[in-house]
């Protein structure tokens, strides 16, 4: 590198220091006293009872969230400039609708008029949207749907804003529209929610009551844990669920202390790892979902693209549906290890130690009883080496390594069974290997 280089280096690096210390310095939380269209379709009954008893103690959004929820604002400006130069009217940008008797509240992002659409003012909420999504997303149903908790929840948001303008107009407002904006080609994509009484009966004027009666009687209710929901709530630090996604509030008697080289790599590798993860799954959701489309439109299964040949194979599967009150005899109650890895400061590691502890762990050279160890090993590997070559010998066999091994393993010889598993050869894996051949 020469001097120029190194220069324009440290300008680069003394500008990107430069960015999200404003952000920083505005992160706030806005304690709601009331249930709130945007929070209504939250699964947990929980983080909304905490929104209004103990909102002001919510943790701040992250500089990383509060920039996505500024890019959504912006571009919520951006899709209303674009509807007016094509001929739309916007109204009621922001307005705030209440109902006192549920506690609910909601602010609409505008209504729209176009004479196209009977001139009369329709709602008209924004969302910017992940390209890998968007094609995904056609009808009202699709959210309903979703496997995402955040795509679900705009369902039960539009059917909120339809109850709250219905009362507002005293006649009913039979239907609202979501605009899907792509954050890659910038299109735009308008989808009609139909207004649906039920689900306001079940999930709009039966839930507010529910968190308005345990609001009042100072009643904390279930904890319904949801992996990918619960690491995103502003209340994990205080509810005794979530806690587990915030490592903090472990005692220290649970703690262990480990000093072990190639674990602490393996995390730092999974770290490196999680964007291009994240970019893996969306590549790949966006390719099956795509994939089926092409099938159900031209009924075949068998696809050539590029360089690649893709075919779709149909799997069915027997599934049993159990009445509710069968199920309920049955219930059993299951817990699962979740392993949640947080990076730690150096003086974050010294406080929950009480002492100085190097983070930065290096790799150990072996003691003489890990090499004897080592050693022992390998002389099981060789021994089965060797028991597979002779049974190989004797039976004059073709058979490759997994089959002699599988066909040692029915020898039922407790000692070879031993060796195996001694050198990493598991039973269970194997089993199942074979089964999918
Ligand atoms: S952490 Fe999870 S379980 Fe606890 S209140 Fe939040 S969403 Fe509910």
């Amino acid at each position: 590198m020469n001097d120029s280089d190194v220069h324009t280096s440290k300008m680069s690096s003394d500008i990107n220091s430069l960015f999200d210390i404003g952000l920083e310095r505005e992160l706030t939380i806005y304690p709601s006293s009331s249930n709130t269209a945007s929070q209504l379709g939250i699964g947990c009954d929980r983080r909304l009872v905490f929104a209004q008893t103990r909102g002001t103690e919510s943790q701040k959004p992250s500089v990383n969230l509060q920039k996505i929820y500024d890019y959504g604002n912006l571009i919520g400006d951006y899709v209303q400039t674009r509807l007016r130069k094509d001929g739309f009217t916007v109204l009621e940008n922001q307005r705030a609708f209440r109902d006192r008797s549920l506690n609910l509240s909601a602010k609409i992002d505008c209504m729209i008029k176009h004479e196209r659409l009977g001139n009369r003012a329709v709602l008209c909420e924004i969302k910017s949207f992940s390209p890998f999504e968007f094609d995904k997303y056609n009808r009202a149903e699709d959210f309903l749907q979703s496997n995402k908790h955040y795509y679900r929840s705009y369902y039960t948001q539009l059917q909120t804003y339809l109850y709250l303008l219905s009362l507002e107009r005293q006649e009913f407002e039979e239907w609202g529209l979501l605009l899907l904006f792509n954050k890659n080609t910038a299109s735009l994509k308008g989808i009609v929610f139909k207004r649906d009484d039920q689900h306001i009966e079940e999930s709009v004027l039966k839930r507010c009551e529910q968190i308005n009666y345990y609001v009042k009687n100072n009643l904390l209710p279930e904890a319904e844990y949801c992996e990918s929901a619960c690491p995103e709530c502003p209340f994990n630090h205080i509810c005794d669920v979530g806690n587990v996604c915030n490592a903090d509030e472990l005692k220290e008697s649970d703690t262990f202390l480990v000093d072990e080289f190639d674990l602490v790599e393996a995390i730092k590798r999974k770290e490196e790892l999680k964007e291009s993860y994240k970019q893996y799954m969306e590549a790949d959701d966006f390719i099956k979902w795509t994939m089926k489309m092409y099938k159900e439109d031209k009924g075949k299964s068998h696809f050539l693209l590029g360089s690649y040949d893709v075919r779709i194979k149909t799997i069915s599967h027997k599934k049993y549906k159990v009445p509710d009150e069968i199920k309920k005899q049955y219930e059993v109650v299951s817990s699962y290890d979740k392993i949640l890895i947080k990076k730690l400061e150096n003086d974050e590691m010294k406080k929950r130690t009480n002492k100085e502890v190097n983070t930065e762990v290096t790799k150990k050279e072996p003691s003489d009883e890990d090499i004897a160890i080592i050693q022992k090993e390998l002389d099981k590997k060789k021994k089965l080496i060797d028991d597979i070559l002779s049974y190989r010998e004797y039976f004059y066999t073709e058979l490759s390594e997994s089959e002699i091994i599988s066909e040692l393993i029915m020898k039922d010889d407790e000692e070879l069974k031993t060796i195996l598993l001694g050198a990493k050869y598991s039973f269970g894996k194997r089993e199942k290997e074979d089964v999918k051949e």
